[in-house]
């Protein structure tokens, strides 16, 4: 059995109150549906520890979804050169790949985070801006930022709550860390 989050016991406790009130709680029932995102370290070497933090952040940021070790539909694993990447094969389903030393340039947990995102629905979105998570390389290898914005925390919710339909597509999610004055580069 899984700990309540503290969010739902919120929402309950309010639903509850306001129940007493005689008023009736708008997000009562249907937005509390949980969805389980089982994701695997076993092949994630030196990694695992970032994934199961990462899992915590997007549990901390999000209502709809539940990140814990009870399964595979995501794989975390880990490579040397070709870039860290994200493969959705549906909304909450698929494998990440860290790749090694791309994680010696930029904040490792930020692209775990980042590629977590890419199976919980989200895009790239490469504007430069540190503050979210999605920028991701384009925001510089000094920005260690591994938190979801507001904004993309919420998407995921609303995927999640609503299972939308384009958000479910499988798709290849790679090139988002650049290399940033590479080893090649420096002599
Ligand atoms: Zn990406």
């Amino acid at each position: 059995m899984r700990m309540p989050k503290l969010s739902r016991i919120l929402a309950t406790l309010a639903a509850a109150t306001m129940a007493s009130l005689g008023v009736v709680a708008a997000e009562a029932s249907p937005a509390l549906a949980i969805t389980n995102v089982c994701y695997n370290t076993s092949q994630a070497g030196p990694f695992a520890g970032y994934a199961n933090q990462a899992a915590s952040i997007w549990n901390a940021y999000t209502n709809n979804i539940n990140m814990s070790q009870c399964g595979t539909n995501l794989m975390i694993y880990y490579t040397y050169g070709g870039g860290s990447y994200a493969v959705r094969y549906s909304l909450g389903n698929g494998y990440v790949v860290i790749d090694y030393y791309q994680a010696q340039q930029y904040s490792p947990l930020r692209i775990m985070t980042h590629e977590i995102g890419h199976i919980l629905g989200l895009a790239d979105n490469y504007n430069g801006n540190c503050a979210l998570l999605m920028s991701g390389g384009s925001a510089g290898t000094a920005c260690t930022n591994p938190y979801p914005h507001y904004t993309e925390a919420a998407a995921v919710d609303s995927w999640f709550r609503s299972a939308s339909p384009g958000a479910e597509s499988a798709r290849v999610f790679s090139d988002s860390w650049p290399a940033a004055a590479t080893v090649g580069a420096q002599r």
